[in-house]
């Protein structure tokens, strides 16, 4: 009895899998490092003690902690960061932008008296035919003496820095309050955790596997560089309904071993 439903079931798979669409890459690259392995190297120069009191040493343990807890752990992503080595420089935007050198610099800068910023960040990119040759990641935590930094909780740092990591690869705010990329940074609104809107973010722009670049989760969470391009149908296209029904003949008609394998399992 099975058998007179598995049949057309199986008639059906055939002329449904004719309807699939086959997807096309409508993102023609944007910023981002040429792989997931990313180095984050601190700089060793002081930051103003009223706003941050953290040695470098310091931000470099909170920075793994950052990246651990968060960006290290996504399974779909190749992003693999490394907090190692370090720059000695001014304290200053300018000064962490053009150390940056495929690696992401992060250091301290005034944010101005009226900031009520914790830190700021971005990803600097030089291309060449369309690829990053220079990634600049760089970071810098408000060092202002009415920085929110200097009063935070341990944990709210460990989940700024790792907002900040998240623009440092390219990637920008999300709308999902939920989201460790929401651009509010109200200590209420600070995620300590990874949600799936960021997971699907980073899988986008670093994917395990680089030949699913770009098919990675909702890519309404990224940003386009491009306008998609237009749908096109083929002569082949159009006929694929017909060409599915006719497969799917030819394999119920045709194939007595298909057939007698249906009854087997059936009985
Ligand atoms: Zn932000």
């Amino acid at each position: 009895m099975f058998f007179f439903f598995k049949l057309p079931l199986v008639t059906l798979l055939l002329f449904l899998t004719s309807f699939a669409h086959s997807f096309t890459l409508t993102w023609n690259n944007p910023p981002r490092f040429p792989s997931g392995n990313i180095t984050i190297k601190v700089n060793t120069t002081n930051c103003s003690v009223g706003g941050v009191s953290e040695s470098y040493t310091e931000i470099q343990t909170l920075l793994k902690e950052a990246v651990d807890n968060y960006w290290n752990q996504i399974y779909s992503s190749s992003l693999n960061f490394k907090v190692e080595g370090t720059i000695t420089v001014d304290n200053s935007d300018t000064a962490l932008l053009n150390a940056a050198d495929n690696f992401i610099a992060v250091g301290c800068h005034d944010m101005g008296n009226s900031s009520s910023s914790y830190a700021a960040a971005s990803l600097s990119c030089s291309q060449l035919n369309g690829v990053c040759i220079n990634a600049k990641g760089y970071m810098y935590i408000n060092e202002n003496a009415n920085s929110p930094w200097a009063n935070a909780e341990r944990g709210i740092k460990v989940a700024i820095l790792a907002h900040e990591i998240g623009h440092t690869i390219g990637i920008g705010h999300s709308e999902k309050s939920y989201a460790l990329m929401y651009y509010a940074t109200n200590n209420s609104d600070i995620q300590t955790y990874l949600s799936e809107d960021d997971a699907d973010a980073a899988t986008f722009l670093y994917p395990d596997d680089p030949a699913l670049l770009g098919l990675g989760g909702d890519c309404g969470a990224v940003a386009s560089t491009q306008s998609p391009h237009p749908h096109k149908k083929t002569f082949l296209y159009t006929l694929s309904p017909l060409i599915g029904l006719l497969l799917g003949a030819l394999f119920i008609l045709c194939t007595r071993r298909a057939r007698s394998f249906f009854r087997r399992s059936a009985s």
